[in-house]
């Protein structure tokens, strides 16, 4: 089994990495729903052959991630993957996500995030001097990459600038 970066089976299937069985179940029958041919007929296709594999691997992930053994494996080899083929660091293509969807650490005074791809817990970690390296997004906010300490995964973080520096330390 090759695992690919560019599309998981999570993202196949449009579930997140932490998806239990049910959500994974759900999630595989509204996609065959979708891709299912009798759905699409009487309008030209001409995406037959597209969709066909596109069923099959569906199908494929589906068959993986609903399986414990067959699940754990693929995220070791998801884990690999993201380890050989690594990611150029312009942050083209990239998922970006929020700082919101990031834990506020108290005690250690940082920002955790489980990694999407590998889910090691808080393996995305950023402290308040990573964010005041963040360069501007263009869009009035900030933006900043950041790896997974577990497996190298590189993501794109946007926040906008906190007005309450004052909260840092009242010198
Ligand atoms: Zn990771």
């Amino acid at each position: 089994m090759t695992a690919s970066i560019s599309e998981t089976f999570y993202e196949i299937l449009s579930v997140g990495p932490d998806a239990d069985t049910q959500q994974i179940k759900k999630a595989y029958r509204k996609k065959i729903l979708q891709t299912h041919p009798d759905k699409t007929s009487g309008s030209a296709n001409n995406n037959e052959d597209t969709s066909s594999s596109t069923v099959s691997l569906i199908k494929e992930a589906y068959d993986t991630l609903s399986d414990p053994t067959l699940r754990e494996q693929y995220d070791q080899d998801l884990t690999k993957a993201a380890q050989t083929q690594g990611y150029n660091l312009s942050g083209d293509g990239l998922d970006t996500y929020s700082l919101e969807s990031f834990e506020y650490d108290d005690s250690n005074e940082a920002w955790l995030k489980t990694c999407p791809r590998c889910q090691a817990p808080c393996s995305i970690k950023l402290i308040e001097e990573d964010l005041e390296q963040g360069t501007d997004d263009g869009e009035g906010g900030l933006e900043l990459l950041v790896q997974c300490g577990s497996c190298s995964l590189w993501i794109k973080v946007k926040y906008m600038e906190e007005g309450d520096e004052e909260e840092v330390e009242g010198r």
